[in-house]
Parts: C-alpha cells; structure tokens; sequence
C-alpha cells in the first residue's frame, strides 16, 4: 500500500477532546486503531471511560447553561457551521486520507462521505435562521405562542463505516438547534472524529459546545448512555446495541433516536432495464464493501429475468479485485476488522450449509499476494429460501442473498417478511407499478430504477425494527429540539 501513514499535516491530537482542549484519559490507558487494508497498527488514541464521559458531559452542560452559544445570534451560529464546511472543504484530502487509513474504503467512496458531510453542514447551517415557533388560535383573550428550543447535551454514538459523515449527521443539526455535544466515535474509527473536533474550535465554538471521548461501547458508550446529565442519545449502529440503548434509556427517561440495522430487499420486475438492474444490484450490495445498514442485502428478481440478471451480476463480481484504497482507481476495499471478516465467513458457511448455492467468490481475497488485512471476496448466492439465515440477518458485509419470485404480490410479501425496514429498491418501466411498491414497501426509503442516493435535504431512517427518528431534512430538527407553549393573560 502506497505511504500508509497519516498525513504528516493531521491538526487533532490522538487524544479526548473535553472543554476545548485535548487530554489523556483519566485512567491514562490508549488503544489502538488498525489499517483495515493491511491489519497493521495506524495509531493509538486515549480510551476514555466512565470519568472522561463525566467530564465531558460536566462541560457540555456547563457550555449549555452560558448565553454564548445557546442564545448566540442564529445567524452567527449558522456562520460557525458554514465556516466548519469551509474548512473541511480546504482538508478535504486530509480527511479522505485519515478516513481510507482508519476504515479501509476506497479514496473514490472516502471523498463522497466528505461532499456529503459539508452539505449536510451547509444545510442546516441555513437552518439556523428558520427555526421558529407559531402564534395559535387559542380560545378567550390569551396570547398563545411556542418556543422551539434546544434539548440540552446531546450523546451522539456513531458506527465505523461512514466515519466522519455519521458524526456530520448528528453534529449538525445538533448544533443549529443550539445543543451541545458528546460524541463517542466507533472503537474501530476514531480518528476523523478528532479531526472534526479540531474543525470545530477552529472555526469558533464555544469550548464545551462539542466534545468527543474515544473508548470503547461497552464502556464509554454505556457511561453516555446512562449518565443523568445527558438529555438525549442520538445513536447509529446494530439493532442489538440498539435494544441495549433503550433499555439503559428508560433509567433516566432520554429521549433517543435509534437508526439501526437492516436486510434491504431489492426488487427487479419482470420489465426492469436488466442491464441497469445488473449494475444497480451490484453498487446496492457492494459499495462500502457491503457495510451499509441500507445495503440491498436480499435481490428479489423475477424468475423470467433472473439467468441474464445474475450473470451480469456474477461477471462483474469476478472482475473487482482489491487495489490500493489509496488509489483513485480502486473501487473494493477490505472489511473493517478481523472480527468482522470472521463473522461474514461464518455467514457463507451458514448459507452452504442450509443449500443455497454459492455463485461468486465466498473466501478471503488476497491483498499484495498475501492474506493480509480483512479483505474477502464480493460473494453472491443463489437459490436462497426465505427461511435461509442468510435471506433473514443483516450481514454487514459483502455477500448477497438472491431470491426468485414468479408474481409480483409474492415479492411484495417477501420484501415485507423481514423484522428489518429501513431501505428497498424497485427495478421496472412501468410507472404504475413502481409507485404502487413505493407505497406498499414497509421501509423509510424506497429507491425507484436507482439504489443509495440521499441527500442532506431528505429524511432518513427506519420503519420496524429498523429504528425510529428522522435524520437529515427539517426532520432532523424535531430531533433536536423540543416546542414550549407559552400563555399570556391579555385581560
Ligand atoms: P457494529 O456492529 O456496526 O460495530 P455497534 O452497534 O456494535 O455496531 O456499534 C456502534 C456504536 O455503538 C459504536 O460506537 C460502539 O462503540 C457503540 N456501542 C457498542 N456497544 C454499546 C453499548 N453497550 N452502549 C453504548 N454504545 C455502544
């Protein structure tokens, strides 16, 4: 792999970032992050715990109570976030850079996350300014109005595989409200986080306003869960870990958003463009390596279709080899962890072992001819059942599970048969059709003749166990902030 270091330019430190300054942990243990690419160390950070989640949640609340941030003029509060775009845009190569190296995606897909995270931010930037309440009608001669204000200290916990855009998403719209922030990146990932730290006081928060504890769920993680101070958890990552969250939620009453896990049916009718199909099946499950919680993990496809459709799909997955993440041409990049490669394997051999049959790759590829790094094959299985395993978890790698229907009801009732709803995909010409799927999928984003577009302005998340809460839009917003009725006597 071409210099796999970190950029020499790097502004964070390697360590928590509490109350605008950077400082070991409490308990002064590191850990460390790997290159996903080749499996060896890419650097240490702090490993806060319980103490440093304490301090920080002591500063976010200390920075919350001050007028400086809280009743900062909206529009200066906009300002601050357009400049942190400003300023990721200046690093963008940095940040590509850090984020390749910390979680092993292709530079390509590295710099979408970064396009994305600065619209997200200039977006609700222009938020600040729109945020207000309403005069109501009320009956006898009162003054009725509401007041939309910011929830308090915000705990944000994010995944490993969008980095730095899965911290923008909570971030931003976090702070337009006027909350503040504790951010707790994943254990696998850390390093973008801190970078986005140092962004911030960069472009002029308020110490206190966002700060970020590297650590590990378990602990750190749980700590912000359970603190008392802490008004409301803002968490992506597995459906396990979800449930877990809204258990420890219940001590303290938190208000949380949970966007989790899903198995995404993809479905191609009879009378889809099989060639866009093809192509749009393959991004669906393969990009990002297949760790997207919308990955479109189950292709349904009508069996008339089906021989031409897997055959475009099972060429293209014998060509994609793994290259350099650093370089632009690179389009697979390895898994996130060792521990992740195992537990994909382990999903192949479950799905050998019920019967369904193994059509592309299924082993662990190869990287600078050696068995280095996580990488695996992108791997296909046909003939899946409906009760297969590999038909009903998420898998969170790259390994797609093709299902064959004969009538359209049948692939409607097997897109819904699945505790999961957060994404679909709809392949047809025939415009009635396609909006008749729209509206029967049970999932918070149904993707027509197209897979994995989203944008800063449009909401997502899950139905079912897919979560709950909105993402990204003005949906976001209620997210973050709760309304005030407020009654004035007029007699
Ligand atoms: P994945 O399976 O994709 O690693 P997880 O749901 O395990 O996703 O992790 C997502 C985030 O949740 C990470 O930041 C992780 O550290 C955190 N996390 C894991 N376990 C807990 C927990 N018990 N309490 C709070 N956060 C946790």
């Amino acid at each position: 792999m071409e210099n796999a270091t970190i950029p020499v330019d790097r502004t964070a430190q390697d360590r928590l970032f509490i109350n605008g300054e950077w400082s070991e942990a409490a308990n002064g243990k590191r850990f460390e992050t790997l290159n996903p690419a080749t499996g060896e160390v890419l650097a240490e950070v702090a490993e806060g715990d319980a103490a440093d989640i304490d301090s920080a949640v002591s500063a976010a609340r200390a920075a919350f109570r001050t007028d400086t941030w809280r009743r900062m003029d909206a529009a200066d509060r906009g300002a601050l976030l357009w400049r942190m775009a400003d300023i990721i845009e200046q690093r963008a190569d940095v940040l590509a850079r850090i984020e390749v190296l910390d979680n092993g995606k292709p530079i390509r897909e590295a710099k979408i996350d970064i396009r994305q995270s600065i619209d997200a931010l200039r977006y609700y930037a222009g938020w600040t300014t729109k945020l207000h309440g309403a005069t109501i009608p009320v009956r006898g001669n009162l003054l009725n109005y509401t007041l939309r204000e910011p929830v308090g200290v915000v705990g944000a916990i994010i995944p490993w595989n969008f980095p730095l855009l899965m911290a923008v998403w909570k971030i931003a719209p976090a702070l337009a409200c006027g909350n503040t922030i504790v951010l707790k990146p994943a254990e696998q990932t850390p390093l973008s986080a801190l970078e986005l730290a140092a962004i911030g006081a960069e472009a002029g928060l308020p110490n206190g306003v966002f700060n970020v504890v590297t650590g590990f769920g378990e602990t750190a993680g749980a700590a912000l869960v359970a603190h008392p101070d802490v008004d409301k958890i803002a968490f992506t990552g597995s459906t396990a870990v979800g449930r877990i969250i809204m258990r420890a939620a219940a001590g303290s009453l938190k208000k949380i958003s949970l966007e989790l896990g899903g198995k995404s049916p993809n479905i191609v009718l009879a009378d889809a463009d099989v060639g866009a199909a093809a192509r749009g099946a393959f991004s669906a499950i393969f990009y990002n390596t297949g760790q997207c919680c919308t990955a479109g993990s189950r292709l349904l496809v009508h069996e008339s279709v089906r021989d031409e459709l897997l055959s475009g799909l099972v060429d293209r997955a014998g060509k994609m080899q793994p290259g350099d993440p650093l370089d632009s041409k690179t389009r697979f990049g390895p898994l996130i962890s060792q521990e992740q490669l195992d537990r994909v394997l382990g999903y192949v051999e479950k799905g050998r072992a019920e019967g369904a049959q193994l059509v592309a790759g299924g082993s662990r590829a190869q990287y600078e001819g050696e068995d280095r790094g996580f990488w695996l094959q992108p791997t296909v299985f046909d003939g899946v059942q409906p009760d297969h395993v590999i038909a009903k978890e998420e898998i969170f790698g790259p390994v797609l599970s093709v299902l064959s229907f004969s009538d359209e009801d049948e692939a409607l009732a097997l897109a819904n048969a699945s505790e999961y709803g957060l994404a679909a995909g709809v392949w047809t010409q025939d415009v009635k059709k396609a909006h008749r799927f729209a509206r029967d999928l049970e999932a918070g984003t149904v993707w027509i003749n197209t897979y994995h577009p989203g944008d800063a302005a449009s909401p997502f998340g899950g139905y079912k166990q897919s979560g709950f809460g909105r993402e990204l839009g003005e949906y976001s917003l209620d997210l973050y902030t709760q309304i005030k009725s407020v009654w004035v006597d007029l007699n």
